[in-house]
């Protein structure tokens, strides 16, 4: 660490400025007061700079030293990441708290990665071969659920002289690389990246494979593609969280990187209590295995936040990188904005709309941006995806308000949670008329391919249902059901169905909670064939719509949700009974 120091001159919450800083750079980490709190450099002019500080600045004042340290604000990557809990600025929650008891002291400086750990190092490159940025060099177990790839750091290439297998401790050497000019790098299994740049990639993909959530709505009506970018936004209480941690736990991602930015204070209790309990569906194993939790922790200041999303991007990026399929989920975003709000307004700038700051769109869009599939860095094919979700709580529900206008610009999944539905208890209360997504014709190949061939047409019909169904509602209301024809009213009876028997699902539900993708087809599908088949019969002369309604075999529809996942036959059995039933109704 360098001598060079500054004073303070003024404290203003988390927001401390300094003078004789002339020797510090943009974003550099320095250490504020002798009580080494942890602050980022985030503007600069002359001598002077503004710093936000990442601790509780209480008791801090004027004439104070400030520490230079010549460092930007990075994260530690490498085994050790997963089934961990940071804070925003990823000092492991488990190990703060058994440095300072539960309450965490301030100017605690615990390492992100455990330094003592060991890691049976397997190499797959030997010495004598080439080497370049992103390679992979070998690997380590990291859990049960995922092998670690341990990559050449970016701006590294040459050829490997040393290759060292065996139990590691992260900062052991791993490999010596030579490179051109004949200089020998060591690489550990510890990286560092800065926080707020993207990780290098070496092209980026079309997202074209669906991310499976199990979800149905979700994924039959408005697909997210892995590598995509989604946003739920939704008033309070209408089941962002629920949501979000739903996808958290069935998604078919192989990496979670989950960061709550304190949406209410007991909410990420809830997630830490919860999730090392909970078992992957797939595997049986612990879902932390696959997950890294960042959490704020009530006692941490707007900074924190404002930094947390950006240090869960760069460990989401990371294991991208090895090839993964990894999946961030961000709730709520508002808070971050919030975050950023508060600080600009410390900083005295020009306020923009709502008082947040101009750049609230270029930061919103670079965060978002950072999502995609890409073909990583490194010889061969290697691909991984990075899927970000973000939630929103506009105040109000107002969509209108900046920081959801600014994410739907950016993001191309709009899951909109509607207050009415929640009220009226349909789960997800995800609105279908206003809902979209801009993936769908990315992943409905996927769909034909690997669900069935007509999955994609009976989806449209669907769609053109409920959206058929609304129209009919209106004039339902203003001069009543008698107004309709059969054909109008077999519309209603089947968006009836989609609605109450496909699209509701409860999350609390240990068996409603995920379902495949075949089984929504057929679900769906069943549903449908009562569409299908009546068109017809309900057209014919003197035909009484109840005839219709009251077939036995309307019930099963209701109760096919509980036929098993791959029991297709009985699926099949019961989209034929409804056709047949109907049919019978031919006069
Ligand atoms: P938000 O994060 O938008 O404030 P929550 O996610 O906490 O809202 O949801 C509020 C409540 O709504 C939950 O406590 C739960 O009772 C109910 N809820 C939301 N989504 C579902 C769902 N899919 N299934 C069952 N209940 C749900």
């Amino acid at each position: 660490m360098t001598q060079k120091e500054g004073i303070i001159i003024k404290v203003s919450g988390p927001l401390v400025v300094a003078k004789g800083m002339a020797g510090a750079k943009m974003n550099e980490i320095v250490y504020v007061s002798k009580l080494r709190l942890l602050g980022e450099v985030i503007s600069l002019s002359g001598d002077t700079a503004s710093i936000q500080v990442y601790e509780e600045t209480g008791g801090i004042g004027p004439a104070e030293p400030v520490f230079l340290t010549g460092q930007t604000l990075s994260v530690e990557l490498g085994p050790g990441l997963l089934e961990n809990f940071y804070d925003g600025i990823q000092r492991p929650l488990q190990l703060i708290e058994k440095e300072s008891g539960s309450f965490i002291d301030r100017g605690i400086h615990v390492p992100g990665i455990d330094r003592e750990r060991k890691w049976d190092f397997k190499p797959i490159v030997n010495s004598g071969d080439s080497v370049s940025e992103g390679d992979i060099l070998g690997e380590v177990q990291e859990t049960t659920l995922i092998n670690h790839k341990i990559m050449v750091p970016v701006g590294i290439s040459g050829t490997v002289i040393e290759i060292h297998s065996g139990e590691k401790k992260v900062e052991d050497t791993v490999a010596v690389l030579e490179d051109e000019k004949g200089k020998h790098h060591k690489v550990t299994m510890l990286q560092k990246w800065p926080i707020r740049i993207p990780r290098k990639v070496a092209g980026k993909r079309i997202p074209n494979e669906p991310l499976i959530t199990g979800t149905r709505i979700l994924d039959t009506l408005f697909p997210l593609a892995k590598g995509g970018a989604g946003c739920i936004p939704g008033p309070f209480g209408a089941g962002k969280t629920v949501t979000q941690q739903t996808i958290a736990k069935y998604c078919d991602a192989q990496v979670i990187v989950y960061v709550g930015c304190g949406e209410r204070g007991n909410e990420m209790t809830d997630v830490l209590m919860e999730f090392p309990e909970l078992k992957d569906p797939n595997t049986g194993e612990p879902l932390m295995k696959r997950t890294v939790l960042i959490a704020n922790t009530s006692n941490m200041p707007v900074a924190a936040r404002e930094a947390s999303v950006y240090t869960g991007m760069t460990i989401a990026e990371y294991y991208r990188d090895m090839g993964y399929n990894v999946a961030l989920m961000a709730d709520s975003t508002s808070r971050w904005a919030e975050a950023m709000r508060e600080m600009s307004g410390r900083l005295e700038e020009m306020p923009g709309e709502e008082g947040y700051p101009a750049y609230l769109g270029s930061r919103t869009a670079g965060f978002y941006e950072r999502a995609g599939a890409v073909k990583c860095l490194g010889s061969g094919d290697r691909v991984g995806t990075l899927t970000a979700i973000g939630a929103v709580s506009p105040p109000g529900g107002d969509l209108s308000e900046p920081v959801t206008q600014n994410t739907l610009r950016v993001t191309k999944v709009f899951w909109g949670l509607d207050a009415d539905l929640a009220r009226r208890r349909h789960f997800p209360a995800i609105n279908w008329l206003s809902s979209y997504s801009l993936y769908e014709e990315n992943v409905l190949d996927y769909w034909k391919k690997e669900v069935a061939d007509d999955s994609v047409e009976i989806r449209g019909d669907a769609m053109k249902i409920l959206q058929e169904e609304s129209k009919l509602e209106e004039i339902v209301r203003l001069v009543g059901m008698d107004a309709l024809s059969s054909k109008e009213r077999l519309v209603l009876e089947t968006a009836k169905f989609i609605r109450e028997d496909f699209l509701f699902q409860n999350a609390f539900d240990p068996v409603d909670v995920y379902t495949s993708l075949k089984k929504q087809y057929w679900l769906l599908k069943i549903i449908m064939k009562v569409y299908y088949s009546a068109q017809e019969i309900v057209e014919q002369d003197e035909f009484e719509f109840d005839e219709l309604k009251n077939l036995p075999v309307m019930a099963k529809i209701v109760r096919a949700k509980d036929i098993e996942e791959g029991k297709w036959d009985e699926f099949e059995e019961l989209a034929n009974e409804v056709t047949s039933a109907i049919t019978a109704l031919k006069k």
